[in-house]
C-alpha cells in the first residue's frame, strides 16, 4: 500500500498555467532514460546537438545528459531555438492531441455502439485502417486487451440493455448483439456475468439472484479481500455472510451476499426511514448485479493469466490460486478515496483515516453499517475538519480537492471507465494528488484495466524480489522492466504479487 515518495509528487491541475518545475536535472534525465510515458507533459527534453526538443516517453536515441535541457513548456523549448520531434509529436500531446489514439478511440466506439456491424475481428482491422499486427498491439496498449474481447464485451453489453429496456426473445436479442449463435451467446453472457440472458433479464424486478462461480474459484482468497479494512464501518464479513452499502442511482442499498463454493447469493435491501425493506426499487437489481460482478471479478480473465504464468515458468506466481481475480471497490469514488488516503502511509493507518472520514461525511443505513460518502458530502468539508482526525494538511488537501472537481461537475468518475486506458490514465495524472500510483492502482482496483501496475508499491517489489530471487528489491525503472512480461496482464499479476509471501487463507465451514 505503500507508495514510493519520490513517484508521487504533486502534478498540477489540467489547463494549469505552467508550473516551476521541482525536479531536478538528475532526476528528470533519469526519467528520459526510462522514457517514462508518466512524466509526459510535465518537462520536455531538448537536445542541443539535434536542435529538437521530445516528451520524455520518446523512444529515439537517448542523448548526453550534457547535451539536455529541461523545459516547462513546448513554447520555452521553441523560445530556445528548438523544433518538434517527428516521432514523439511533444506539441499535439501538449495541446492534448494524439492522432493514433483518436482513431482507435474512434474505431472501439464504433465497435460498442453497433457491434453487429462487425461481424469478426478481421471486420474491425478492415475498418481500422492499420495493418492486424499494429491494431493488435494498439488496442493491446490503449485498451490492454485484444480487438477480439472488446467485440464480445460490446455484444454482451448491446444484449445486456435489449433484456432490460426490451421484451425481445433470446434469439433475436443474441442476433441484434451480433452473436454467431445462441449457444455462443450464452457461453459468453454466463462466463461475464455470472447468470444467465433470462436470469439477468429478472433483474428487472427481483430483490434476489444468485451468481454461479467459475470451477476452482478462490472464495478464501474473496474473503480476504473483502474482509481486509477491519476497520470498515461500510462494509464487513462475518463467517460466509458479506454486507456491503453501497449507492445506487435509485439511492443506497445494503447488498447481504451469501458465499459459497459454486454460487453466491445476493439479496438486495433498500433503507427507508424506519427499516429495511427486502427488495430492489425499479432498475437497481441491473446496478447492484454489475457491483456484485465487480466485487467477485468475475468478468476477469484469470484462466489467461494462469496460462501465461505457466509459459513463462512462473507457475509459482499462481500456485494455489490460479482462478485468483482482483475484488473491484464498490465504487469508482471509493477506490479513489483509497488510491489518495493510502498514499504513503501503512495499511491500519489508512483504514483508520477511511473511518473518521466516513463517519464524519456519511450516515448509518442500519447498526453498524453506514452508507459510503458521496464526493459532494467529502467535499463540503474544510481542511479543519480533517486535520484533528490526523490527516496530513497535504492529504486533506488532496482529498478535498479531487471531491470537489466532481462535486463540481470538472471530473466524471463514471465516465473514466468508457474510456480508453490510456484517456483515463491521462485524465487522472492530470489532478493534482494524484501521481502514478494512485492513478495505477485505481485503475486496476475501480476501473478494471487489466494491465497496470501501481509503480513503488511495496507489496509488488517485495514479491518481484522472491518471485525472481533478486538480490534487492527492484527501484521504479527495474520494476517496470520486470513487469513487461506479464503485459496485457500486469493487474493479475499484481494482485498474485500481493498474495506470493501471504500466508494461505483459512476457508470457514460452509453450511
Ligand atoms: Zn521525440
Amino acid at each position: 500500500m505503500v507508495a514510493d515518495r519520490s513517484i508521487s509528487t504533486p502534478i498540477s491541475a489540467p489547463n494549469a498555467t505552467p508550473r516551476p518545475l521541482r525536479m531536478s536535472h538528475a532526476q528528470m534525465y533519469a526519467r528520459l532514460l526510462a522514457s517514462d510515458a508518466a512524466y509526459n507533459g510535465r518537462f520536455f527534453t531538448g537536445v542541443l546537438t539535434t536542435g529538437i526538443y521530445c516528451l520524455p516517453s520518446c523512444k529515439a536515441r537517448k542523448p548526453k545528459p550534457e547535451n539536455v535541457r529541461f523545459f516547462p513548456t513546448c513554447e520555452a523549448a521553441r523560445a530556445a531555438g528548438l523544433r518538434p520531434c517527428r516521432k514523439c509529436h511533444p506539441d499535439d500531446f501538449a495541446r492534448g492531441a494524439d492522432p493514433v489514439l483518436e482513431d482507435v478511440e474512434t474505431l472501439v466506439a464504433k465497435v460498442r455502439a453497433n457491434p453487429a456491424a462487425f461481424p469478426d475481428t478481421r471486420a474491425i482491422v478492415r475498418r481500422s485502417g492499420f495493418g492486424p499486427t499494429r491494431l493488435f498491439e494498439l488496442v493491446r496498449q490503449h485498451f490492454h486487451t485484444t480487438p477480439a474481447d472488446v467485440l464480445v464485451r460490446a455484444r454482451i453489453a448491446s444484449a445486456k440493455r435489449r433484456l432490460l429496456e426490451t421484451g425481445a426473445g433470446l434469439l433475436e436479442i443474441a442476433e441484434a448483439a451480433g452473436f454467431e449463435s445462441p449457444s455462443v451467446f450464452h457461453e459468453h453472457f454466463r462466463r461475464l456475468n455470472g447468470l444467465t440472458p433470462s436470469a439477468y433479464r429478472e433483474l428487472r424486478d427481483a430483490g434476489t439472484f444468485t451468481l454461479m462461480l467459475p470451477a476452482g474459484y478462490p472464495l478464501g482468497y474473496l474473503r480476504r479481500a473483502l474482509s481486509r479494512d477491519v476497520h470498515s464501518i461500510t462494509e464487513r464479513l462475518e463467517g460466509n455472510r458479506y454486507t456491503g452499502a453501497v449507492q445506487l442511482s435509485t439511492g443506497h442499498a445494503i447488498l447481504q451476499l451469501e458465499l459459497s463454493p459454486a454460487a453466491v447469493r445476493v439479496e438486495i435491501f433498500q433503507p427507508s426511514a424506519a427499516s429495511l425493506t427486502r427488495g430492489a426499487k425499479h432498475a437497481s437489481g441491473a446496478e447492484a448485479h454489475a457491483v456484485v460482478v465487480g466485487l467477485l471479478g468475475l468478468d476477469q480473465d484469470a484462466a489467461a493469466f494462469g496460462r501465461l504464468a505457466k509459459k513463462l515458468g512462473l507457475g509459482r506466481l499462481v500456485a494455489g490460486r490460479p482462478e485468483l481475480r482482483i475484488s473491484q471497490t464498490p465504487s469508482v469514488f471509493d477506490g479513489l478515496l483509497w488510491s489518495i488516503i493510502g498514499q504513503q502511509i501503512n495499511f491500519t493507518f489508512a483504514c483508520q483515516l477511511k473511518r473518521r472520514l466516513i463517519e464524519r461525511s456519511s450516515r448509518p443505513l442500519a447498526p453498524g453499517l453506514h452508507a459510503p460518502p458521496t464526493p459532494a458530502a467529502v467535499a463540503a468539508l474544510a481542511e479543519a475538519d480533517l486535520l484533528p482526525l490526523q490527516f496530513s494538511r497535504q492529504k486533506a488537501d488532496y482529498l478535498l480537492a479531487t471531491s470537489r472537481l466532481i462535486a463540481d461537475g470538472k471530473l466524471h468518475l463514471e465516465r473514466l471507465q468508457a474510456m480508453s486506458a490510456t484517456r483515463a490514465e491521462r485524465t487522472l495524472l492530470a489532478i493534482r494528488g494524484l501521481g502514478p500510483w494512485s492513478v495505477n492502482y485505481l485503475m486496476m482496483r475501480s476501473l478494471g484495466f487489466a494491465d497496470c501496475v501501481p509503480l513503488g508499491d511495496t507489496g509488488v517489489t517485495s514479491g518481484l524480489q522472491s518471485l525472481l530471487k533478486l538480490e534487492e528489491r527492484p527501484d521504479a525503472d527495474a520494476t517496470r522492466r520486470l513487469m513487461a512480461i506479464f503485459s496485457p496482464s500486469r493487474s493479475l499479476a499484481t494482485a498474485h504479487l500481493w498474495q506470493l509471501n501471504q500466508p494461505v487463507p483459512s476457508t470457514p465451514p460452509m453450511p
